[in-house]
């Protein structure tokens, strides 16, 4: 449709939108049209065909009640989704402690909804999952950035300081962390969580999107005596589901309960129980997709320090790595040779997620030359 003047020269900013939202951006990693794409940290391997043809014939018997509401407590797929953790976590879960929304960003935002909001703040250990903030600001909680050292690992005197000096309400541990790529080790985490509880006390979220990729375990055993901790998770990356839009939590019963008071009725639908349920049918054969990325992980770490660049110990699907003089223009050097990889706005560093063993070798290739070309004009 043609706008006319008025609406051409109308913006947000004419708008009465809240004023924490003036002047801001929507979160916007580029979706651009390339060779190779690895910059959003999703599966690189489409779903197997037997695990589409299941989809299919769920989505149909789902299909027929469509006429009704889905089953606004997703009784089925919390069942499947807490054998699934019982299984892997290393710490049994049932149906209560679990709960679904589309997509964990859904979930963090039901959290901060829950025990953010106006007044209340929440912290992250930043560079750190950027949406945490974002997500912060679009419930009117109020954000605090909190330190990690130089080497990107969490420094626990200086994050328990910020904790007993901010007494936030919500505090976010990213493990593996996003986009650094570093585990949090268990006991930073149980600090984190005495310090959070010793200030306020507070919810500490666990954010576990990338958990399965990691070298060590997931950290669902913490959960046991501590109410106000929770684990959050995701379909979008080692279920290589980024598109079916499920994420999840696992915690005590009270949180569940609590989530509640704030989730839209039926918010899950029936099309997203049916094909969530699907996936986790196969969860065998998408976990050994898993096992196939991390060793890609382990290869492109190692070809990446060969090549003389260096790289942030990575437990994740994707690899932080520098250092640049000006990581945009590597970052578009990058891209002029067919390779998307992201900048995510850490000085000196790019992030590239792992791929097939070809998007990597082209992703190395690409790399390769970046550096003699750095080498011959330094
Ligand atoms: C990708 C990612 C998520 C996943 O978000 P979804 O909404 O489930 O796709 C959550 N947390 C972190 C740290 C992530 O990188």
């Amino acid at each position: 449709m043609e706008g006319t003047d008025e609406q051409v020269s109308f913006g947000i900013d004419d708008l009465p939108v809240r004023d924490e939202l003036r002047g801001k951006s929507p979160y916007g990693a580029p979706q651009l049209d390339v060779p190779v794409r690895l910059n959003t940290n999703e599966n690189p391997y489409p779903l197997p065909e037997p695990l589409v043809e299941r989809i299919a014939e769920r989505v149909r018997e789902a299909a027929r009640g469509l006429n009704r509401y889905p089953d606004r407590d997703a009784v089925e797929l919390r069942t499947e989704l807490a054998k699934y953790l019982t299984r892997t976590g290393g710490h049994p879960v049932g149906v209560d402690n679990v709960w679904a929304a589309n997509g964990s960003n859904e979930v963090i935002q039901q959290l901060l909804q829950t025990f953010g909001g106006p007044g209340r703040t929440a912290i992250g250990f930043e560079p750190s999952y950027s949406m945490h903030a974002l997500i912060a600001r679009s419930t009117g909680t109020g954000w605090i950035s909190g330190p990690r050292g130089e080497d990107f690992t969490i420094d626990l005197a200086a994050a328990e300081k910020a904790i007993a000096e901010h007494r936030p309400d919500v505090v976010f541990v990213t493990t593996p962390n996003n986009p650094t790529g570093n585990a949090v080790p268990r006991e930073t985490v149980l600090a984190l969580y005495e310090a959070a509880q010793a200030a306020r006390p507070s919810m500490v979220i666990v954010d576990e999107a990338y958990v399965e990729f990691s070298h060590g375990a997931s950290l669902l055993p913490l959960l046991d005596g501590r109410p106000n901790l929770v684990v959050s998770r995701t379909m979008s990356k080692a279920f290589g589901a980024a598109g079916l839009r499920l994420g999840y939590l696992a915690a005590h019963p009270a949180v569940v309960d609590a989530v509640q008071l704030v989730r839209l009725p039926y918010h899950l639908s029936a099309i997203t129980q049916a094909t969530a349920l699907a996936a986790l049918e196969h969860t065998d054969t998408l976990l050994g997709y898993v096992e196939q990325l991390k060793s890609e992980r382990d290869r492109l770490v190692a070809e990446l320090r060969a090549t003389g660049y260096e790289v942030t110990a990575s437990d994740a699907n994707f690899i932080q790595f520098g250092r640049f003089e000006d990581s945009h223009t590597a970052w578009q050097r990058i891209l002029d040779r067919g390779v998307l990889v992201r900048d995510n706005g850490v000085p000196g560093w790019l992030r590239v997620t792992a791929g097939t063993p070809e998007e990597n070798d082209a992703f190395l290739d690409a790399v390769r030359e970046l550096k003699k070309e750095q080498e011959q004009s330094g």
